[in-house]
């Protein structure tokens, strides 16, 4: 296959095309860096199965040749990218998607999107399932991403609908692993720069907030799973073990030997920042034979690992 990643330099995104073309295909990579980075495919340069375009999929996207697949991952993704790039954020949601939509259905490719648990909002049914309809306020500062998500998910229904397209939704839980930004403000990168400098732990709220981490590599062979698949329907995937986030930076600070503590930061929440979250990851189960396999402390240590790596080649 020729496959068509947008957001193929994000964190996401360039694990991904690593399979794909671990796998014996040919990839097309697009991204325009906002939140991406050239360091995540700098390992690919050279490789003549891969080839990476410049662009924002928001606008008209040119591919020359022909694609079997088109895998939608490009978009702002952390609570701080989003509230600095909101009208990107919804752009990549709406445009972007529309945009790849129209290319796989040029191309007549086979259509995924990456998709959220924050569809879901801050969900009042609990643990969510597919058909969970959400609690979200369209106006509250998370708005930009899960409206934008949401809408992206209406497209693709109204594209395999209405064209008849082959589509696939993934819902994508907490995932974490090499190749994060550091900077991105989100939980698993914030803990462990903190643990690796020897710092506290910067706990938001009173930390009793739930989530649910994932290994980027039960993510990326779920991806690949859903795309071999027939399953039009929105999936889940993510892990069902759930860890509040006092916890958490407990278990970051015991794997990485950081006597650094915790500082509880409650200012530092968000407004709407889901209570708790946790997949139903039911229907992943029955129709992909999927399960997570890497347990939070061995994916924290390898995540570890290379953060320690990145961070002493950092000046
Ligand atoms: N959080 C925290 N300390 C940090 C960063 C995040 O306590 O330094 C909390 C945040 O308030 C949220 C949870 O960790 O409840 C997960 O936040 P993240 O930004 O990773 O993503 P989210 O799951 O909210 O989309």
């Amino acid at each position: 296959m020729r496959v068509l990643v947008t957001g193929g330099a994000g964190f996401i995104g360039s694990h991904l095309c690593d399979r794909f073309l671990q796998d014996g295909h040919r990839v097309v990579a697009i991204d325009n860096l906002i939140t991406g980075s050239q360091d995540n495919i700098a390992h690919l340069a050279g490789n003549r199965s891969f080839e990476f375009v410049y662009h924002d999929v928001s606008n008209f996207i040119h591919i020359s040749g022909p694609i079997d697949a088109v895998l939608h991952f490009a978009s702002p993704a952390s609570p701080i990218d989003y509230l600095k790039y909101p009208i990107q954020t919804l752009k990549v949601g709406a445009l972007g998607t529309h945009n790849a939509l129209g290319l796989a259905r040029a191309k007549g490719a086979r259509f995924l999107l990456a998709s959220t648990s924050e569809v879901y909002g801050d969900p009042l049914v609990h643990p969510q399932s597919e058909d969970y309809a959400g609690n979200v306020d369209p106006v509250g500062p998370r708005g930009v991403y899960d409206e934008a998500k949401r809408y992206a998910e209406a497209l693709v229904m109204a594209y395999h609908r209405q064209h008849k397209m082959d589509t696939r939704i993934v819902r994508i839980f907490n995932t974490y692993g090499p190749r994060m930004r550091l900077d991105d403000g989100r939980v698993v990168p914030n803990f462990i720069g903190q643990a690796v400098r020897g710092e506290a732990l910067t706990v938001y709220g009173d930390g009793m907030q739930t989530r649910c981490f994932q290994y980027v590599d039960d993510l990326v062979e779920a991806t690949m799973r859903l795309l071999r698949s027939d399953l039009v329907e929105p999936v889940n995937i993510g892990t069902t073990r759930e860890v509040n986030i006092l916890e958490f930076a407990e278990t970051v600070n015991r794997i990485s030997a950081n006597p650094g503590g915790i500082a509880f930061v409650p200012e530092l929440r968000i407004d709407g920042d889901p209570q708790t979250r946790k997949p139903d990851t039911s229907r992943a189960h029955r129709e992909l034979g999927w399960r997570p396999q890497v347990e939070l402390e061995d994916g924290l240590a390898l995540t570890i690992a290379h953060f320690r790596q990145v961070m002493a080649a950092t000046p």
